[in-house]
Order: structure tokens, then sequence, then C-alpha cells
């Protein structure tokens, strides 16, 4: 079979592999589609925060059912999340499931740039497998590990109904964040990019306003927009030093600064403390999701609650996965890229 290989810095590889042979609770699935998320980027550009596997945001169809397996059978249209808790251990029974150290441990093989991929007993076993209801198509369904980790981005916010809150980055993470904030209820919501395309794209995903960051400050629109108080939350949906910064000076006393994105390994961040401190400014961490998150995904998807049509923008052949990732390392006219077989 076909699969994607990070051989090297900006080396990806398509080699041909024997497919994955199964045991005990484990699971086989052939890939149907497969996002491309901002971590896959980051880990071509050769920083490793996060395990080297490549593709996650993938679903397929069940073809091999292990010994022991209950509830899948072969044939089921699938979600499969690629990490899992251990719900045992001491980061676990604090709630902080994806600081447990068994979480970046459990993975797919060889990842979701396949055309099959092995699916770890644990996650089988502890629910990171989730049944896609026939009205959701496998394109669709590539969204729920990206709107699962903006659920959990967003439930750290502690917003209260009409608050305004500020997005910065106005990729797939930061529309997705739009459209779920508006679901949650919030009052205005201010969306600040470099590229016109996505901030065009921001305003049919609900923004109140949108800012291009090349043309003018974002801090100081959002300010003239809340009579000089600052917004109640701020999303920093980017990786950028200098997004966080704006994130800081934004928000309103008191209020929330979540930081989504993730910045490069050993960025450094220089700021006045003291503001922080004097200002009570909380500046919260999301990252990834757990099955926790990725079930209320399906849910928001299922229903209808969510709608994410115009989301996915361009889709590449397996064949094509290092194409793929370089039009999304661009960030300019694309959103959500997603691979097929
Ligand atoms: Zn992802
Ligand atoms: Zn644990």
């Amino acid at each position: 079979m076909k699969a994607a290989f990070l051989r090297g810095p900006s080396d990806v590889r398509v080699e041909d592999v024997p497919i994955p042979k199964i045991g005990r609770g484990e699971v086989l699935v052939k890939m149907k589609a497969c996002g491309v998320c901002g971590t896959d980027v980051e880990k071509t550009a050769g920083y490793f925060l996060t395990p080297p596997v490549l593709g996650h945001e993938v679903v397929g169809e069940v073809v091999e059912v292990g010994e022991g397996v209950e509830g899948l059978r072969v044939g089921d249209r699938v979600f499969t999340h690629h990490h899992v808790p251990c719900y045992k251990c001491h980061y676990c029974r604090h709630g902080d499931y994806t600081m447990c150290e068994e979480f970046p441990r459990t993975n797919l093989d060889p990842g979701g740039f396949a055309e099959y991929f092995k699916v770890p007993a644990a996650n089988v076993k502890r629910g990171a497998v989730l049944k896609i209801p026939r009205g959701i198509s496998f394109q669709e369904a590539t969204l729920i590990e990206p709107v699962g980790c903006c659920i959990r981005g967003a439930k750290k916010l502690s917003l209260q109904p009409g608050d305004d809150v500020m997005i910065i980055g106005a990729g797939p993470a930061g529309l997705i964040f739009a459209k779920l904030l508006k679901l949650l209820g919030v009052g205005r919501i201010f969306v600040s990019d470099l590229v016109d395309f996505r901030l065009a794209a921001a305003e049919k995903f609900g923004a109140e306003a949108v800012f291009n960051s090349l043309r003018e400050d974002p801090v100081l629109a959002v300010k003239n927009l809340t009579h000089g108080l600052g917004v109640d939350a701020v999303i920093v949906a980017t990786g950028s030093i200098e997004a966080i910064r704006q994130g800081l000076d934004s928000v309103r006393k008191g209020g929330t600064v979540v930081l989504f994105g993730a910045p490069l390994k050993g960025a450094v961040f220089s700021y006045d403390v003291s503001k922080i401190f004097i200002q009570e400014i909380s500046l919260i961490p999301s990252y990834s999701t757990t099955e926790l998150e990725t079930n209320m995904a399906l849910r928001l998807m299922e229903t209808k609650r969510l709608e994410l049509s115009g989301l996915i923008t361009h889709s590449f052949k397996l064949d094509q996965v290092a194409d793929a990732l370089k039009l999304a390392a661009e960030g300019k006219e694309s959103l959500k890229i997603i691979i097929t077989p």
C-alpha cells in the first residue's frame, strides 16, 4: 500500500509498504479522507512539538477487526482519534487528559496519510473510534478532530452570553471558532489575519468585523469597537509570537487569552508581566482534544447545528501529499486541505 513518511525536514515521501497486520483488540481501517493540520505542516518543517506521525484528522472504513473488539464491524464508517489518554494517571485524574504520558504514545500506524492504517487496541477500547452517521460525508467527518480541538479551546474561555471575542488568525481553526462561538451565544466576533482571502471567509463564517494586520492595528481597532475596554476573550489561532502580544493587548482587564496555535519550538516571548498581573489577564493554552470533545463535535455536525461548508477548499490525492503540505504551509488562498486515497 502507499503511505506518506517524513524522512527529514521538508522531505515527505510516499512509499510502498506492507499493509499493517492487526492483533488482538486492534482494527484495520481503509482511509477515505484525512485533513491536513497545522501540526502536520510544523512537523514537515522539522519542528516536532508532537510525535512525527503525519495525518491524524482521518476517517475511513473498517476492513478488519481483531479478536476481542466489541462494537465495531467490517464496513463501519469511522473517525479514529489518533491519541487516547489512560484515564488513570495523575494528569488524567485532574482532567488534564492531553497531558497524559500515554496520550502521545498511542498513535495510528503508520498514520492517516496512508491507504490503510492500524488503530491501537487502547484507542479502540477507550472510545477513540466514533461511528460516522449516514448524514455526514467522509470529507465533512475529517473536521471532527479539528472541531473537537476548538471545542476544548472554547471551554477554556469562561464566556458569558453576549461577550465580545477576538480571533487572531483566520485559518481553518479560526473559522471553526467563529462558527462555534456564535453557537455558544457570544456577542460580537472580531477576526484579524494577514490574508484578505481568509478575512473574507471569516466574514462568511460570522465575523462582525475583520482587520488585516498588515494595514491596520488590530489592537486599536478592537479597542475602538469596545469603548476602550478591550474584548472579553481572545483566541490566538496562530503560532505567531506577535499574535500573542496582540491578544494580550486586546483583551479587557480580567479577560482570557487562549493560546491555540502551536508556536515554533524554542520561540521566546517577551512581555511586561506586571500588566498581566495587575490586569488579571488569564493566559491559557489549549492543546489537542479527546473523545470528550470529538463526541460533542460529531453531535453538533450530526444535528446540523454546526455547518462548515466552504471550509474545505482543496483536495489532493495521497501521491501529492507533499504538494498539499506546501500549500498549507503558505497559508494564503486555501483553508482546510484534505487528502484522499
Ligand atoms: Zn489536527
Ligand atoms: Zn493518563
